[in-house]
């Protein structure tokens, strides 16, 4: 085993639990440098927006694991829901057999869709429904007798890590540059949110227009490619663009869906601008359970619809449509329901627009902006990313910023006093940040 260390040659920092310093000789962490990252931070337990580690000391979550636990954690609406699925059927193979929870939640999804967005294809994450709406976008044109095989993404965005979704992603800002060449060439453009931006996007469609089976977009807010707001406008222009080329329209809502902006529970229907696909995932199950669907419209649907076998979607995830997940996710539309996101998001996003604004201003920050359910202060560059996620745990919360952005983007129940810990901690950090890195120049880039 020489040359080949396992463990994090740091070491473990004191008081890790036994589990920590046996496992972790055996883990491999999602974005990390196994070699030189610091050793995650062990947790005992969750509830509502704490994090609570095994040392005893609680963090205030401002990220909800991704985006997931809209609900807070251990919602025991949600638990209860899982628990009782548990004891009667946890999971059943989709092919061939049904079960409650896949078609109630599939038709709960279709009735709180706009327009006709009433066939869902589940999975198990964000990423794969990403792929399979482009498998379903490439089969509907084979089955209408075209062959369209390339899609048009855009910079700054962000539709997941399996092979073909770094396809769609910003090539440049992204996670995957390295895998350019490698991955399926698409074309990528600019978001046309002005005349130049549109001029450019237009002039694309029109000379590769009859090759695109697709164009992808995060509706309203690119988010891990930069947390990035347009508006409706620019849909728009998408829409009628795809509209005149005969284009599918891909919405990725894995992270606007589910009130996230305050707008409305989803951006198709904040903006009335109707996608042919739809993803969606994360907040779908509260942060509880993984599971993801791709919504078709009935134009979408119909060019499967056939007599030959050869026209079905051949695509079926083992997991696809775990009844434990679907369980988890209808309480979790129960909550959507009956309780008020929408307006707790419109309340986060009155706070933090006040709470973010002192960091307007200072050396080195570039942007402040705030959506519903998601604040961002953008730096001009990074300045030591290990020292921003140490300062925000001595801040007492759970940050952990994208490169040059820190975000947040709460459990859309947290309260007041929590809330004011995620700000005042933003905008401190951010201003130790400005006084130590402000002033110079870009030092290091990653995550
Ligand atoms: N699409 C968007 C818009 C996302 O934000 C994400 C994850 O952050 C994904 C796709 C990928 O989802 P997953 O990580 O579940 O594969």
């Amino acid at each position: 085993m020489t040359g080949s260390p396992t463990r994090n040659p740091a070491g473990m920092p004191e008081g890790m639990p036994d589990w920590m310093d046996e496992g972790l000789a055996h883990l491999w962490l999602p974005y990390t440098q196994m070699k030189t990252a610091p050793a995650p931070l062990p947790v005992a337990s969750t509830e509502g927006v704490r994090i609570r580690l095994t040392d005893g000391s609680e963090l205030v979550d401002g990220i909800a694991s991704w985006w997931t636990a809209a609900h807070g954690y251990r919602h025991p609406h949600i638990e209860a829901a899982v628990k009782r699925q548990l004891e009667t059927l946890p999971h059943v193979m989709l092919g061939g057999l049904m079960h409650e929870q896949a078609a109630t939640l599939a038709a709960r999804l279709a009735r709180m869709l706009p327009g006709d967005l009433d066939r869902v294809f589940f999975c198990e994450s964000g990423s794969v429904s990403v792929e399979i709406a482009m498998k379903m976008a490439v089969q509907y044109w084979l089955n209408k007798g075209e062959r369209r095989t390339r899609f048009l993404s855009f910079t700054g965005g962000y539709h997941g890590d399996t092979f073909v979704t770094m396809s769609v992603c910003d090539p440049e800002e992204g996670m995957h540059t390295m895998f350019r060449g490698v991955v399926p060439e698409q074309l990528i453009a600019d978001l046309p949110v002005d005349d130049d931006s549109t001029a450019r996007f237009e002039a694309l469609l029109a000379a590769k227009g009859h090759e695109i089976a697709a164009v992808l977009v995060e509706p309203l807010v690119q988010g891990a490619g930069g947390m990035r707001f347009h508006d409706a406008a620019t849909l728009q222009r998408l829409r009628a663009a795809c509209d005149r080329h005969g284009i599918l329209l891909v919405f990725d809502e894995i992270f606007v869906g589910f009130a996230r902006t305050g707008l409305a529970m989803f951006a198709c229907e904040a903006t009335g601008v109707l996608p042919d696909i739809l993803t969606l995932s994360k907040a779908l199950t509260g942060g509880t359970l993984p599971l993801a669907a791709t919504v078709a419209s009935k134009k979408v649907f119909d060019a499967f619809w056939d007599d030959d076998p050869l026209k079905a979607l051949m695509h079926g995830p083992t997991y696809m449509g775990n009844a434990l997940a679907c369980a988890a996710a209808n309480a979790s539309l129960d909550l959507f329901e009956q309780e008020a996101r929408l307006g707790q998001a419109q309340a986060i996003g009155r706070h933090l627009a006040a709470g973010l604004e002192p960091a307007r201003g200072l050396p080195g920050v570039r942007d402040v902006r705030v959506l519903g359910g998601i604040g961002v202060i953008e730096l001009s560059h990074l300045g030591d990313a290990a020292w921003l996620k140490q300062r925000f745990r001595e801040e007492g919360v759970w940050l952990r910023p994208f490169g040059n952005i820190l975000y947040t983007t709460p459990a859309l129940t947290i309260g007041e006093d929590d809330l004011n810990r995620l700000t005042t901690a933003l905008v401190k950090v951010a201003g130790d940040w400005s006084a130590r890195f402000g002033t110079h120049g870009p030092l290091e880039k990653g995550e």
